[in-house]
């Protein structure tokens, strides 16, 4: 309350009052939603959905990747639906009259299947090993992947897995009736996340429309109410080179600058701080992390190339990024200039971002933005 924190908020408010970037936060819960509100956040540019199948929910993952027919498969969905509808439902309440982008489900399998190696001595130590433990292990041995960041990720695992992208739409389809119906004013996004072909984002998104429009009948609705802004994620080189035509398909792009400087650059975002990046700076071959600060040469010609491309294709695309980038200042200067709608960072980045942003304003250069 003191002098300080008067400086601050007016500092706020003025930067508020003249940037033209909104803020949006990075959120998978409702608590991090209600903190990002405080701090400012103008809704959720990226609400990250695979974190929400790990924890207690890990049995019916399980069951999932054991699943040996449709039935099982879609009795594993059906267990799965509830949870996640709650989750939504959360989030959606925490973040009520705000945009809601819920990114399907895009986790590499690594990060989502069982350990590998802590099942195999667990069935080596048993005396009397696990049928399901050895179900379990021969079925995560067939997935595995050399290289699960390129693998089977994103919108490809929901084209791979039938029913999942139908249950998270539903989910949040029925989220969305509930809240209604408790006098909310909902406003969801899907997102779809690793497309690099306009073939991957039309079938996705038919899909969702397709389970949209079952929901809204079930509830008794117009056949078009629950409808909602469907967009794609742009992260891979393929995706902002091909921009046009996903824009014929898509209703925002969102840019994941995270996997777009990885399959930019080809370096490994998981091991690259902990090889060879530190000598690369500590030698000046390098200024600046790729990952902390976008690189303007490179993956930020292909984020001008894909707002160009994408906004002639269709001029009322919206357009956002919520890569790590996106709380970054000097990041935040360059998608100012870009003519970006908005950036989505990290609850705690969001005061930074709305002052670089008001910042970036009162710099007054802007580039591609035409409109
Ligand atoms: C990204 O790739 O920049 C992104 C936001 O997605 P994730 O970090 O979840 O891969
Ligand atoms: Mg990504």
């Amino acid at each position: 309350d003191g002098p300080l924190t008067e400086a601050v908020l007016a500092a706020l408010a003025h930067a508020d009052a003249v940037r033209r970037l909104e803020v949006r936060a990075n959120a998978d819960t409702p608590e991090d939603a209600v903190r990002a509100r405080a701090l400012g956040a103008q809704g959720i540019g990226l609400c990250r959905t695979e974190h929400m199948f790990l924890g207690e929910r890990r049995t019916l993952v399980e069951q999932l990747i054991l699943a040996r027919d449709d039935t099982a498969r879609e009795q594993a969905l059906a267990a799965l639906l509830p949870l996640q509808r709650a989750d939504f439902t959360g989030i959606l309440a925490a973040m009520d009259g705000l945009p809601v982008t819920v990114r399907l489900i895009d986790p590499p399998l690594h990060e989502f299947l069982p350990d590998r190696t802590r099942l195999a001595v667990r069935l080596a130590r048993s005396p009397d090993p696990d049928p399901h433990d050895r179900a379990l292990l021969d079925a995560v041995e067939r997935m595995r992947e050399q290289n699960p960041m390129l693998g089977l990720r994103g919108v490809r695992l929901g084209l791979a897995v039938p029913g999942l992208t139908a249950m998270q739409v539903r989910a949040l389809a029925e989220a969305v009736v509930q809240r209604r119906r408790d006098g909310g004013r909902p406003r969801p996004e899907i997102m779809i996340p690793l497309v690099g072909t306009v073939e991957e984002l039309r079938l996705a998104r038919a899909e969702a429309e397709r389970v949209l429009a079952e929901v809204a009948a079930e509830a008794g609705l117009p056949e078009h109410d629950l409808d909602c802004p469907v967009g794609t994620m742009i992260e891979l080189p393929r995706a902002a080179l091909t921009a046009g035509r996903l824009a014929e398909v898509a209703d925002f792009f969102s840019f994941g600058t995270n996997d777009l400087t990885q399959t930019t650059w080809g370096l490994s975002r998981d091991d690259a701080e902990a090889s060879f990046l530190p000598l690369y700076l500590e030698r000046g071959v390098l200024a600046v992390s790729p990952f902390e600060t976008i690189d303007e040469e490179g993956v930020g010609r292909l984020v001008e190339l894909a707002v160009a491309e994408g906004r002639a294709a269709a001029p009322r695309l919206e357009t956002g990024v919520c890569g790590e980038h996106g709380g970054d200042p000097a990041s935040v200067h360059f998608f100012h200039r870009a003519g970006l709608d908005y950036v989505s960072c990290s609850p705690f980045r969001v005061p930074a971002a709305r002052l670089e942003a008001g910042r970036a304003a009162l710099d007054g250069t802007e580039g591609t933005d035409s409109r």
